[in-house]
């Protein structure tokens, strides 16, 4: 033990609390030192919590060590929880900013991008109030069996939604109290906000998760679900004995081991009981990320429990799943109860990292695709480190753009956008001219530039047919550049203050109708070019809408004007040519549409006000 130069400070209460009880309850029976490899290794509940000292950074780190399968409580006789206080023993060392062990990064950049916005999905119908909540592990492994999931659960609640996202038990277990309630705050705020009462979850973390964290919800499984509905039973040649290991989080979940037994014997399974189950399960070797820290202690509980049985294990955790299936073979329930031959043959269609993470995304696709939403959500909100470098990023961009804003206003570069400057600057680089013009076009409405004397500049040097070509080309980039500093700078900000679900509801409905917007504001172009393109950028409405309808809708435009500024040179001369009346009849046309616009939407009004009265 080498005790090393952390200053000692006064325990937190909850841990010197824990300590307090352990060092006066235990008696040290051996009952749980008897059931667990950490205990076997350390010594005693209470010979731990005498010895404890902060100062210590081998106590610091000896937590870590501990699955907090809470089998040590479950055996107990005078009902102590060790498991507490080693959680406790976690979050002290977080505390003390001794916990940032790179064992824990791979975990932790697990947990980010399930909460990221690229993992993330919220999809409630009008009318919601319970949801589905698959969790990381089980939509990454089974896909399949997720989408399937969702589907039967729809038949039994029609107006049930669907969220993709991580219920940050990693951080909790890692004792990184203020990051866990942070996030899993938020995110149980979001969902009271939009009227959520039931959660159905397939994964037993997040079930210890909410049932703990959000008493105010009503939380079950998808295994009762399941259990009440008749799904198609399944004829076995001969009755087929499995064993069930109950996952160490859902040891006192009674309903839901019941739950998983019924639906096993539904499908004509017979089971096994093996000597630890239901409340004194063992941990699979997952519990508490002790594989990063002592991966003997780990491999020696996945050891034990796989010694336990040789009939086939039947989980209803994926991690679990994962974990056994290396010693044994191992189905989840889902796997049984969607597909039994396949998971009886070992033929269950379930995915490995690095599939996981491509699994998600399809999964969240294909809910966007299929499932009719009233509310979705991509959750950008973030409570760690990662938030800063972003704001960081984010004031540094800020900075660039007002710099090269107030620098082009303050430095005389503007003298160059007089057209006729600009068109001999342009000229001067010959052939590579057109990549020059095209730069300036793309940058100037980031830069807040007038388009109008760069157009001209572009029509006379390049024509008609090439001016168009290259202009419509580099508006279109200006415009999404400036769309995404915008969307970059300032959407997150906008979308944490769109509280109220009217907001919500509106800027959903920008998302999926907000190309119209774009269209109409580019084919009418009522309002200035510039501060659109930052405008649309605060918006929900999708980046490759924008930038497809922009295009679409500046190009009739942008042909009235090029074709009629390509002439004007000619013009000057004297010389009325047919190009300029062609352009002269486009430009009329196209100043026209603001008045035709008007006169059938008053035409419009007029209909409905007849109809009404
Ligand atoms: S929670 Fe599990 S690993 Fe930790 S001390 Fe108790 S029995 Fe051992
Ligand atoms: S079972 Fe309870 S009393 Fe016995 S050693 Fe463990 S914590 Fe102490």
């Amino acid at each position: 033990m080498s005790a090393d130069a952390i200053p000692s400070t006064r325990l937190r209460a909850p841990l010197q609390k824990q300590l307090n009880s352990i060092s006066s309850d235990c008696t040290q029976c051996g009952l749980c030192v008897r059931e667990c490899a950490f205990l076997e290794k350390y010594g005693d509940p209470k010979k731990m919590a005498d010895n404890y000292s902060a100062d210590s950074s081998f106590h610091l780190g000896l937590a870590f060590e501990c699955s907090l399968c809470g089998l040590c409580a479950a055996v107990c006789p005078h009902q102590l929880n060790p498991e507490t206080m080693f959680l406790e023993m976690r979050r002290e060392t977080v505390d003390r900013g001794a916990a940032d062990y790179p064992e824990h990064k791979g975990l932790l950049n697990y947990e980010r991008r399930g909460t990221s916005k690229s993992y993330s999905w919220y999809s409630l119908p009008a009318d919601c109030d319970t949801i589905f909540f698959p969790g990381c592990a089980l939509t990454g492994s089974r896909p399949q069996q997720t989408l399937k999931t969702f589907e039967l659960l729809q038949q039994r609640l029609p107006t049930i939604g669907i969220v993709l996202d991580c219920c940050t038990k990693p951080s909790h277990d890692l004792g990184r109290e203020d990051y866990f309630y942070a996030m899993f705050g938020e995110m149980k705020a979001y969902l009271q906000q939009q009227g959520i009462k039931t959660v159905l979850v397939a994964c037993p973390n997040c079930y210890q998760v909410f049932t703990e964290y959000a008493p105010d919800f009503r939380t079950l499984t998808v295994y009762e679900q399941l259990a009440e509905m008749n799904l198609p039973a399944v004829e076995m040649a001969e009755s087929t004995k499995i064993n069930i290991h109950d996952p160490c989080v859902a040891r006192f979940s009674v309903g839901m081991q019941d739950a998983v037994r019924d639906l096993a014997r539904k499908q004509g399974l017979t089971i096994e009981e093996s000597k630890h189950h239901r409340q004194t399960t063992l941990c699979c070797g997952e519990g508490g990320a002790v594989g990063a820290m002592a991966p003997e202690l780990a491999k020696s509980w996945t050891e034990k429990r796989a010694s336990e049985s040789t009939d086939r294990t039947l989980t209803y955790c994926a991690a679990c799943s994962h974990k056994l299936s290396d010693h044994r073979p191992t189905s989840h329930i889902l796997d049984m109860v969607l597909e039994p031959a396949a998971a009886l043959n070992d033929k269950s269609k379930v995915s490995k990292a690095p599939m996981t993470y491509w699994n998600r995304i399809k999964v969240k696709r294909q809910i966007q695709k299929q499932h009719h939403a009233a509310v979705t959500r991509e959750r950008t909100f973030t409570a760690d480190n990662a938030s800063n470098s972003g704001a960081w990023g984010k004031v540094a961009l800020l900075a660039l753009v007002v710099a090269a804003i107030v620098a082009v206003r303050t430095t005389g570069a503007m003298e160059y956008l007089e057209q006729e400057r600009l068109r001999e600057l342009i000229a001067g680089y010959g052939l590579i001219a057109p990549l020059v013009y095209m730069a300036i076009f793309c940058l100037a409405p980031v830069l807040l530039l007038p388009g109008l004397p760069i157009g001209i500049a572009g029509a006379i040097l390049f024509g008609p047919i090439w001016g168009v070509i290259y202009t419509i080309t580099s508006a279109t980039v200006g415009a999404g550049l400036a769309f995404l500093v915008s969307r970059y700078l300032a959407r997150d900000w906008i979308e944490s203050k769109l509280n109220s679900p009217r907001w919500r509801q509106l800027d959903e409905k920008v998302e999926l109708h907000g190309w119209k917007m774009v269209a109409f504001t580019r084919l009418i172009p009522l309002f200035p070019f510039n501060l659109l393109n930052y405008a649309f950028g605060l918006t929900k409405v999708k980046f490759s809408h924008y930038l497809v309808a922009s295009f679409i809708f500046m190009l009739p435009g942008t042909i009235a004007f090029i074709t009629f500024s390509s002439s004007l040179l000619e013009l000057i001369r004297g010389e009325i040519s047919p190009t300029f009346l062609t352009g002269f009849a486009l430009m009329l046309l196209m100043s026209a549409l603001p008045l035709i616009h008007r006169r059938y939407q008053s035409s419009k009004q007029k209909i409905r006000t007849t109809t009404r009265t």
